[in-house]
């Protein structure tokens, strides 16, 4: 298939563009680079051996959105991941969250649909479902309510597409839910990069591994868990990219119909932060510092997915575990560090 992906050079796009090189898809990327760089392009020819075509702009601008297409002819798919994504920022800053996360997405959505390009999958979040009442969430969770602007401009954009979806039925759209993605290709050439204090858990403890911050805050270790500790449901990004190789099966298969379908992305277990830290130790050798401290605000205490769906409609599951996850995060940060010395 040919397939334009917007957020294409990004920590999870980069991670997919290859998975579709290396099936032999024709891939197109486009990318205002705000949050990631050139070299990624480098980076994925070095895996793969081949340099998909590149667009380096923003999604939201038409003009640009229009020449892909007039450049490049019929494309079968758009798998969309570019957005911006730091949940603290959002709360700074929501109409530049909402302004980009939902109005360029409008406008590409408008661009997609003019050039008949309306096989559609969207990087949604486990963080529409909210503080659910049960876990595992499976997709027939209720949607809850989001406690800032980055979940919320994922919820109405999910909520975007089923309304265009229930307005024209010829668009195809498959909404995946991400739970939280961790780890680096095998590689070690791609991977998550972060410039500043990282928001999440995994490249905080990476940091701290590699001497570049002194401890890892523990945020709460009062919660009704097994230990204390929050627990997620962390999925390696080679297998999250994987689910995207599986939900392109919805576009190709013979006579099926157009639909709005919902996946959870994630491995069906949760870990506590601690089995993190302590699997992290194991795994690379090393020492983890840690303080526990109050919790942060808004945060739940426990998420994890309830996978039956994706494995039963796609055949999709995870495959690599917790070792895995923390050894390839830990191995690609001090390869990257060591490359950009
Ligand atoms: P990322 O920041 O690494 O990648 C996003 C890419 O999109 C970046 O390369 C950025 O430069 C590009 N981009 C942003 N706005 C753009 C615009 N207007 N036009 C063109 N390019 C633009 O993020 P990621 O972790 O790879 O996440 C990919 C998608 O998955 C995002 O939509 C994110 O919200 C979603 N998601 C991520 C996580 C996670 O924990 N990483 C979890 C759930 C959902
Ligand atoms: N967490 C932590 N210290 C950090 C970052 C995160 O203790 O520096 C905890 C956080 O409270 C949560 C878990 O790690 O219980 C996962 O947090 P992350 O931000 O990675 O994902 P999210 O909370 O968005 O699912």
């Amino acid at each position: 298939m040919k397939i334009l992906v917007t957020g294409g050079l990004g920590y999870i796009g980069s991670h997919t563009v290859v998975e579709l090189l290396q099936k032999d898809h024709e891939v197109i990327i486009l990318d205002n680079l705000y949050n990631s760089s050139l070299d990624i392009l480098a980076r994925i020819h070095k895996i793969t051996g081949k340099t998909p075509n590149f667009y380096q702009g923003n999604m939201g601008d038409e003009a640009l959105v229009q020449r892909i297409f007039s450049e490049n002819g019929k494309i079968d798919c758009c798998i969309h991941f570019a957005g911006l994504k730091v949940i603290n920022e959002s709360l700074e800053n929501p109409l530049g969250y909402y302004s980009n996360n939902i109005s360029c997405t409008l406008t590409l959505l408008k661009v997609l649909g003019k050039n008949n390009c309306r096989n559609f999958i969207f990087s949604s979040s486990a963080s529409v479902y909210g503080d659910a009442a049960h876990v595992p969430v499976s997709e027939e969770t209720p949607k809850g309510e989001c406690s800032n602007p980055y979940a919320w401009s994922k919820s109405f954009t999910e909520q975007i597409l089923y309304d265009l979806y229930q307005s024209d039925k010829t668009w195809n759209i498959v909404v995946l839910r991400y739970f939280n993605p961790v780890g680096a290709h095998a590689s070690h050439l791609i991977g998550e990069i972060h410039q500043s204090a990282p928001p999440n858990l995994m490249p905080y403890i990476t940091q701290v591994a590699l001497g570049q911050r002194e401890k890892l805050f523990i945020f709460g270790s009062d919660y009704p868990t097994r230990d204390g500790t929050g627990v997620r449901d962390f999925i390696h990004v080679v297998d999250l990219a994987k689910g995207h190789i599986a939900a392109l099966g919805v576009f190709n298969t013979q006579n099926a119909s157009p639909a709005y379908r919902i996946y959870n992305l994630g491995t069906g277990e949760g870990h506590s932060v601690l089995e993190i830290v302590q699997t992290f130790e194991r795994v690379n050798s090393v020492k983890i510092p840690y303080a526990l401290v109050e919790r942060r605000p808004a945060d739940i205490a426990v998420s994890f997915a309830d996978v039956n769906k994706v494995y039963n409609e796609l055949g999709w599951k995870s495959t690599l575990n917790l070792e895995d996850m923390c050894r390839d995060s830990y191995l690609f940060a001090k390869e990257y560090l060591e490359s950009i010395k």
